[in-house]
């Protein structure tokens, strides 16, 4: 079998499943773009089964330690375990009709993702490899799953960096009408053909209740709201007033909708707005709340925008910070692969220091474990997330 043999030092020594292409010594037996290769060390002892794409700038990304082919019992071997973890205690919390079902490495079929949507799955595959075996990857799905449609939802910007197109579109059944879905006694009206992301946040949903937990009484401010699920919680859990801000409107009629589904309309003011426009007139009109969400969209494409990204980052936590009264807390998340939790908490730190306000750790949050995390791989841990109180009278 074709392959590569890979530099001393590279990552993939310490336990990830890349090679990019600085790491590799040598290709052997000509492979081709979307083939499996073999993979050795310099002493030409194997390291296992890989995908391959010279075209990307991680142009190996291993699935097995052994030898292995990308066929029907492949597949249907790895969705079945995957799926068996989103089931009770695997992956506590998650509703496995709602959920992600297979998340690419961390589940050990890299570039795959699956979102099971009651009877609907959404489809992306963000690699070479797997987008050219989707006609079979669907056959196991339909297999296992018995669906009533699959969408392909590869509309998301990374398939670029494989060579590969945009597009949406049905791999089995009929085009699906937007439809409600429940979670934690909030409704969602999922469009899973035009949706944001594959329709929904599945990743935060574990943390609207864990949000809302803290709303009774509250005077909340959902900032980067979408659909509404911060909002929508802490409306439920009996925050006295909530604002939910967002710059999209068609977001912010989906979100007014939710709540109207859950009979909370009355409690939420949804604002269509620039967030840093907004908390800027909000500090200057000494605006006070209990408790603020930020949880803004991945400011950082790249490793070089993220100096600019933490700028803007700061500005809005520095903003926040000023309006929460004493004892007010403050839920931030960010979704960026570029900006690790490290730099996320300096960043946090800096904007409190800023503020002249002295704040504790309250609870950190995380991805939900329907999108498990391996270690070794840390670009898998996307969403860092943490929850703060601002000390009273310090
Ligand atoms: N909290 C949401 C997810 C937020 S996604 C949830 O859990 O569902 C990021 C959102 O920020 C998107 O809805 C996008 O429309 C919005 N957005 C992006 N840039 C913005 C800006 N500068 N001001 C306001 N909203 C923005």
């Amino acid at each position: 079998m074709p392959g590569i043999i890979v530099n001393p030092r590279a990552r993939i020594f310490h336990g990830h499943c890349w090679v990019y292409s600085s790491e590799i010594k040598k290709t052997f037996g000509n492979p081709q773009p979307g083939d499996v290769i073999t993979m050795k060390d310099f002493k030409d002892r194997p390291l296992g089964s890989a995908i391959y794409n010279p075209n990307s700038q991680i142009v190996a990304r291993r699935f097995a330690r052994r030898k292995q082919d990308l066929d029907a019992d492949f597949f249907r071997r790895r969705i079945s375990q995957a799926a068996q973890r989103r089931e009770g205690k695997g992956a506590p919390g998650v509703d496995p009709k709602l959920c992600r079902l297979v998340w690419s490495e961390s589940d050990g079929i890299p570039g795959l993702v699956v979102d099971r949507y009651g009877d609907y799955l959404v489809v992306q595959a963000l690699t070479l490899a797997m987008d050219s075996r989707l006609g079979l990857i669907a056959e196991v799905l339909v297999e296992l799953f018995s669906p009533t449609g699959i969408v392909a939802r590869n509309d998301a910007s990374v398939r670029v960096a494989e060579g590969l197109e945009l597009e949406v579109k049905m791999l089995a059944g009929g085009e699906p009408e937007p439809f409600r879905v429940t979670s934690g006694g909030l409704s969602f009206l999922v469009d899973l053909l035009g949706g944001q992301k594959t329709g929904l946040y599945l990743d935060q949903l574990g943390n609207y209740g864990a949000v809302g937990e803290m709303a009774d009484g509250k005077r909340v401010l959902d900032c980067f709201t979408n659909q509404g699920g911060f909002a929508l919680a802490c409306a439920r859990a009996g925050a006295s007033s909530v604002t939910g801000v967002d710059s999209s409107p068609p977001a912010l009629a989906n979100a007014a909708e939710n709540a109207e589904a859950i009979g909370v309309a009355d409690k939420i003011e949804w604002v269509e707005a620039n967030v840093f426009d907004f908390l800027k007139e909000a500090e200057s009109n000494e605006e006070r709340y209990d408790l603020i969400v930020l949880d803004p969209p991945s400011f950082t494409r790249s490793k070089r925008a993220v100096r600019d990204a933490m700028r803007g980052y700061k500005e809005i936590h520095l903003r926040a910070l000023k309006m929460l009264e004493p004892g007010g807390r403050l839920a931030t998340y960010t979704c960026s692969h570029h900006v690790g939790r490290p730099e996320f908490l300096e960043m946090l730190c800096g904007a409190s220091v800023d503020a002249k306000r002295s704040i504790r750790q309250v609870e950190v949050h995380t991805q939900r474990a329907d999108h498990p995390i391996v270690i070794t791989v840390p670009e898998t841990e996307y969403l860092k997330g943490i929850v703060v109180e601002v000390i009273p009278s310090w």
